[in-house]
């Protein structure tokens, strides 16, 4: 079956002038990346995807895997929109030769464990293929689902964390958190991504990295992505978006999508995008990628927008109000140099990536809105108002939920996007910004693409800075180690 599909897939490519064929199966690595080579059906009447995912990876820990495992959140996210409405299924999981592989698949866990044909040796590599398929909720508050925005006349799907996701190895073990709902808590590392995705041909496919049509004919297309470097891939595919906006800064396109009702916001979008760009170019360092897209979605108020690699979400904006996009946009741009390229368990040690993006903001206020630094300084949470240990800036996730006093959601918030905001902030201001600045950047430049850790960044900060004694007090004031 997965030889049949292969070939189809390589019929398919070949018969597109100048498209790419998917790497082999043994095609080296580059730099150890895992690589994803996907054939995706969007059944957009039934909501149901099905998926062939061919995953080659190597073993890049010290110890010896006889089975490797994959996340899956899509049961998660079903089982939140609609209990029991929905489902998934692994049909099938072969080696690289084509014969089976023992597996188990738990839901509940939202964890697929594939025993490998013979255990993968350190430095080695191997390749497992998972015929998986899962319905899209239709819903209006997930990461994953069908919805329409109201009288559009038309549909989006939102296709996040839709495919098994190797899990990343540290520690002895697979790494394997749970998904949350009140925040975005994913661990994976970068890989490098060939799908080919089939769905109606009056749908238009935006997604993480390169997309292109590669054909279309008796209602169906065929598109292709692929994207290097990205710890996931995301895909929009939509009847009710307008052309995008787009614009370009320093060689990096920029596309801002949304249906014809929210031209206004895709507008301004694209400028807060362009100005972000330019921006954390010049404070921190290269946009990591070629192109960034930037999606309307319909999500839950609560959240502001959502980032991916090379795409980011944002909810529909109050439009009165266009400064609140600028900082939501900017955010979710940030992301783009703090988790999509230096990046970290997202779950474990949010400060990495939360505070920063959310420090980013204080760069925006004050190089694009021409905010001042003493009202920017003046909008920070002090310290002193949240000094008990649940607001020490380096916990996880759970941490800050353990604590049992119901206000989990909050703890998380005010530590790690507004504590963590007001600690670099305050070192921002003790280092000076030549020191800062140059601290900043290094630290960007030596974990591009890597999975970057607390204890890392503190052994940066503390060389880069001299050991100087204000900045290890402010570390002693907001971190517990
Ligand atoms: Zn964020």
């Amino acid at each position: 079956m997965k030889r049949m599909l292969a070939l189809l897939c390589a019929l398919a490519l070949l018969s597109a002038p100048g498209a790419m064929a998917a790497p082999a199966e043994d095609a080296p690595l580059p730099d150890g990346r895992s690589r994803y080579v996907m054939d995706v059906t969007l059944d957009t009447q039934a909501a149901r995807l099905t998926e062939t995912v061919t995953v080659t990876f190597m073993n890049d820990s010290g110890a010896v895997w006889p089975a490797v495992c994959f996340g899956d959140f899509v049961p998660a996210v079903q089982e939140h929109a609609g209990a029991g409405a929905c489902s998934t299924a692994v049909t099938a999981v072969t080696g690289a030769d084509g014969g089976a592989l023992d597996f188990a698949y738990s839901r509940d866990e939202g964890l697929l464990t594939v025993a490998l044909p013979r255990p993968l040796e350190p430095g080695q590599t191997d390749t497992v293929t998972i015929c998986y398929e899962a319905d899209v909720p239709r819903a209006t508050g997930e990461r994953f689902q069908a919805a329409s925005f109201p009288g559009s006349g038309g549909v989006t799907f939102r296709l996040c964390q839709f495919y098994p996701m190797l899990c990343p190895w540290r520690d002895g073990g697979f790494v394997h958190h749970p998904y949350i709902f009140d925040g975005e808590a994913f661990f994976t590392e970068c890989s490098d991504y060939a799908l080919t995705l089939r769905l109606p041909e009056d749908f238009t496919v935006i997604a993480s990295g390169d997309e292109r049509l590669l054909s279309a004919g008796d209602g169906q297309a065929i598109w292709q992505i692929t994207g290097e470097k990205m710890r996931d891939l995301v895909i929009t595919a939509t009847t009710e978006f307008a052309a995008p906006c787009t614009g370009q800064v320093n060689g990096v396109t920029v596309n801002s999508w949304g249906t014809p009702d929210q031209a206004a916001q895709a507008e301004a979008s694209l400028q807060a995008a362009l100005d972000s760009i330019a921006l954390f170019e010049e404070k921190i360092g290269k946009y990591p990628y070629d192109e960034l897209d930037i999606c309307v979605a319909y999500m839950p108020a609560a959240a502001g927008g959502i980032e991916y690699p090379g795409l980011v979400e944002i909810i529909q904006a109050d439009m009165t109000a266009p400064e609140a996009l600028g900082i939501i946009v900017t955010h979710e741009v940030a992301h783009q140099w703090f988790y999509a390229s230096v990046g970290n368990d997202q779950y474990d040690e949010p400060f990495l990536d939360e505070s920063f993006a959310s420090f980013c903001e204080t760069l925006y206020r004050q190089y694009v809105l021409g905010d001042s630094p003493e009202d920017i300084a003046a909008d920070q949470f002090s310290r002193e108002w949240l000094s008990d240990d649940i607001f020490d800036i380096d916990l996880g996730y759970g941490d800050y939920y353990a604590v049992g006093d119901g206000n989990g959601g909050w703890n998380y918030y005010a530590a790690i996007y507004a504590l963590g905001r007001s600690f670099l902030w305050e070192v921002r201001q003790a280092m000076g910004d030549e020191a800062f600045f140059a601290m900043l950047g290094s630290w960007y430049e030596q974990e591009q693409f890597q999975v970057a850790t607390i204890d890392g960044f503190l052994d940066h900060l503390a060389a880069c800075s001299g050991n100087d004694p204000a900045v290890a007090a402010l570390v002693g004031e907001y971190m517990a180690r």
